[in-house]
């Protein structure tokens, strides 16, 4: 039977974070003065990501996506890669990463059975990048991204939150730099968490200033591409908006998200779901394992509330949930 909520939403893409740590500090994901991440012994083991994504799978899961923190920051993340690629009824294993450790290891994660990659990038001077990321080299992260292109997990789809007064006046230069077919360039909308340290700009707006340049021709559902609205540009780019805050997408939301503590968060925005990891400890057997993510299911809650000028913001931080 499948998984749907009180509302009726069926659910059947999980995101699985490996870890809650990072290898960059994100202006927007992480506060300044950093978070204390998850005590190693808390967080799931292979095994038991494997065990869950088995039971999420015979609830109809099909989609997995792994993300972090900075999932290539997990060792052997390709041994996870192939073990979920053998559940049967996933039919789709990608991953979210910053890349800057991916040039080394592309080939190998496509190899072992990885379907897709997301690239998060927000600049393309190096300066800014470093600032944005706090540390981030961008060649190692567009290293990355080419050896993801040569690893044939194409289209990369390269992910740009837009912060008003930081970024925005990259729009043009991101897609020029990633036009063509190897890529999409989807440009999201910041979310507050816990405090408003930046502003969002709505998509709206940046689809305005991308009309005015080039010719745009909706790409409808082609792109298989859950909440992001994708366009054919004139100068060859795809370009996919993401508006979590100006046009919300809560009452189709298909998704889940499983902490790397075990944590099943099933509203990017709310904090309140227990641990499905203890269930595990304590020796619960599949079927109670089932039951119990079936009844936090049912209580998921209708959408979040923020707004881009207010409202309230998402509870934790961004780079415990993996987006
Ligand atoms: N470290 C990986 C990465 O950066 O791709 C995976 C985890 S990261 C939390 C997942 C995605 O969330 C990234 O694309 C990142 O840009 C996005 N993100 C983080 N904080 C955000 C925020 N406050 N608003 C919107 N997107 C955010
Ligand atoms: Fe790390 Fe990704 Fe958050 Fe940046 S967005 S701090 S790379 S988890």
């Amino acid at each position: 039977m499948s998984l749907v909520d009180g509302l009726g939403r069926e659910h059947t893409y999980l995101r699985v974070s490996v870890t809650d740590r990072c290898n960059f500090r994100c202006v927007y994901c992480m506060p300044a003065d950093g978070f204390e991440s998850m005590p190693r012994d808390e967080l799931l083991s292979y095994e038991e990501i494997a065990r869950l994504v088995r039971i999420f799978a015979g609830m109809g899961i099909k989609r997995v996506r792994l993300t972090g923190g900075e999932p290539l920051i997990r060792r052997d993340l390709e041994l996870l890669v192939r073990e979920l690629g053998q559940i049967p009824g996933i039919t789709d294993i990608a991953m979210t990463t910053n890349a800057h450790r991916l040039a080394a290891c592309a080939e190998e994660l496509a190899a072992s059975g990885l379907t897709r990659i997301n690239v998060s990038l927000d600049s393309l001077d190096p300066e800014r990048f470093s600032k944005l990321t706090r540390g981030g080299k961008l060649d190692k992260v567009l290293a990355g991204i080419d050896a993801a292109v040569a690893a044939g997990l194409t289209p990369v789809k390269i992910n740009a939150v837009v912060l008003a007064g930081e970024n925005e006046d990259e729009l043009f230069d991101l897609v020029e730099h990633f036009k063509g077919p190897e890529y999409v360039l989807r440009f999201i909308e910041y979310m507050p968490f816990e405090a408003r340290w930046h502003s969002c700009v709505p998509t709206r707006e940046l689809r305005k200033r991308l009309k005015e340049r080039w010719d745009m021709e909706p790409l409808g559902d082609r792109l298989g591409d859950g909440p992001a609205v994708n366009w054919q540009l004139s100068n060859g780019a795809r370009v996919g908006f993401i508006s979590p805050l100006s046009e919300k997408f809560c009452s189709t939301c298909n998704r889940l998200r499983l902490m790397a503590d075990g944590h099943l968060r099933t509203c990017l925005s709310d904090d309140g779901t227990p641990s499905l990891r203890d269930f595990l400890r304590s020796g619960s057997t599949d079927e109670q394992v089932e039951q119990a993510i079936r009844a936090m299911v049912l209580t998921k809650r209708e959408g979040h509330s923020a707004t881009e000028d207010g409202g309230t913001p998402f509870e934790g931080v961004m780079t415990r949930v993996g987006g």
